[in-house]
């Protein structure tokens, strides 16, 4: 697999498509978009992706379909996206050939989860601890640790941290943080995202350790060493 996987997504909501392609982009994948069943088809074909996220109801051929002509082809993993969540349905997007199934509205944070799960069966060597100063971050466990010392995070803490040490030194910005960690539908205008890097900073300084996650007054926030 390349170094930079590339991710086919099909799916005719822009407004959704920008969404994934913006978070994937970010993760360093290449994202190709096809807004309709054909064309994801040909560009299937064309451009050999390493993964393709599918949705469900497409104009023209339907996500199934497209599912069902990838997979008389290739072994690629294929992510369905739909609004259904029956067991039926589930069982029908299964038996199409998807590999994995998500339900929307859902957080990017799951879907590049679940990427990353695929493409892993790929290339089993993946690394699974990241490391950043004298923090590390287990993605297999979810558990931190400072110096050694393991501190214990919520959900959304962990998910919060998880972002920050994919992109060390980067700013991230309000907007990309609560695409990523909180829903696309969540209202912009609190002030959640101040309250949890608040206890990702207690924790992680709790012994007096030096500051790791910093302000970006007006932009967002990095994670960097004084
Ligand atoms: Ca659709």
């Amino acid at each position: 697999m390349a170094k930079h996987p590339r991710i086919l997504v099909i799916e005719d909501e822009v407004r959704i498509t920008n969404f994934i392609r913006r978070g994937l982009s970010m993760e360093g994948y290449t994202v190709d978009v096809a807004h309709d069943g054909v064309t994801g088809l040909d560009m299937a074909q064309a451009n050999q992706p390493d993964l393709l996220v599918i949705d469900w109801m497409l104009p023209g051929m339907d996500g199934l379909e497209v599912c069902r002509r990838v997979r008389a082809e290739t072994n690629t993993p294929i992510i369905i996206l739909t609004a259904r969540d029956s067991v039926s349905d589930k069982v029908q997007g299964l038996d199409a050939g998807a590999d994995d199934y998500m339900v929307k509205p859902f957080d990017l944070d799951e879907l590049s989860a679940r990427v990353r799960a695929q493409l892993r069966r790929l290339s089993p060597s993946q690394q699974d601890v990241l490391t950043f100063s004298d923090l590390k971050l287990d993605t297999g466990t979810r558990q931190a640790f400072r110096n050694g010392r393991s501190i214990e995070l919520t959900a959304k803490e962990y998910d919060l941290l998880e972002l920050f040490m994919h992109h060390p030194r980067q700013v991230l910005t309000r907007d990309v943080i609560f695409d990523r960690v909180w829903n696309y539908d969540f209202g912009g205008e609190s002030n959640i995202i101040e309250v949890y890097v608040r206890y990702l900073r207690q924790k992680t300084e709790e012994n007096g350790e030096s500051r790791l996650l910093h302000t970006v007054r007006g932009v967002g926030y990095v994670l960097r060493e004084d």
